[in-house]
């Protein structure tokens, strides 16, 4: 066995991060790049941009769907909230933009897609379920993207129908969170519910929460292929793909 140190601030980091009203963001992003080729300007966590390079490629489809918005930093944000405020009221605004320091946009994990056309909406693109969005958002969760906000799960996220809104969490979580039907707070919630004794196995994986304590610190086998990722509430979630034999 191996022991893995984690940090306090392993908490607030990783793919897993539930950023919302309750739950801000501590740290800004890091490792940032642009979103696509021709999209300087838009910038994505690394992991992410490699997931979604890789589900461009295969869907072929080529600029039927362009990147709008991606990593904004916090001074963005609040340029957006203020703009939106005043050029579309309160009731659209608490509808569609979160918070300075509450969005998911400032972790460099989300994008905001919109299929290509003459008249883009920076904040509510068209996405429709149709074409090459409709392929896109069928193979999201394969290469470890959800749809963050639907309608139904709206009282929970607190954030109203977003189609154009992706965020990447990794695989295999995406692809159970769309097995299970669950979005990102509901899933988190569920994960409470597995140890490292008692696993959640799935896709060649074993999943498991481990609450926060100060000098907190895992075992694992030697060796082992893992990710960590803190659930910015009060622990992380541990990620471990069984060895092949
Ligand atoms: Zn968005």
């Amino acid at each position: 066995m191996m022991t893995v140190m984690l940090q306090k601030a392993d908490l607030f980091q990783g793919d897993l991060i539930l950023v919302s009203a309750a739950h801000p963001l501590l740290y800004p992003a890091t490792e940032l790049t642009p979103a696509a080729e021709q999209f300087s300007e838009v910038l994505l966590h690394v992991r992410a941009q490699h997931a979604l390079s890789g589900l461009l490629g295969v869907l072929n489809c080529g600029s039927a769907i362009v990147p709008v918005s991606a990593y904004r930093s916090h001074a963005e944000q609040i340029q957006l909230y203020r703009d939106c405020l005043l050029e579309r009221g309160p009731l659209y605004t608490g509808q569609f933009v979160a918070l300075p320091g509450c969005s998911e946009h400032q972790t460099g994990l989300a994008i905001d897609l919109g299929e290509n056309g003459p008249k883009l909406d920076y904040i509510a693109p068209s996405f429709p379920d149709i074409g090459p969005c409709r392929n896109f958002r069928q193979l999201a969760p394969q290469f470890g993207f959800i749809r963050r906000y639907e309608a139904s799960k709206e009282a929970l996220t607190g954030i109203a129908d977003e189609p154009w809104h992706f965020r990447y969490v990794g695989c295999p979580h995406s692809e159970i969170m769309e097995q299970e039907g669950m979005c990102l707070e509901e899933y988190l919630q569920w994960l409470r519910n597995f140890s490292q004794d008692r696993p959640l196995c799935r896709n060649g994986t074993q999943i498991f929460f481990v609450p926060y304590r100060p000098g907190w610190s895992l075992q694992l086998p030697e060796d082992a292929e893992y990710t960590v990722s803190g659930n910015n509430i009060d622990g992380c979630i541990v990620t471990l793909w069984e060895a092949v034999p």
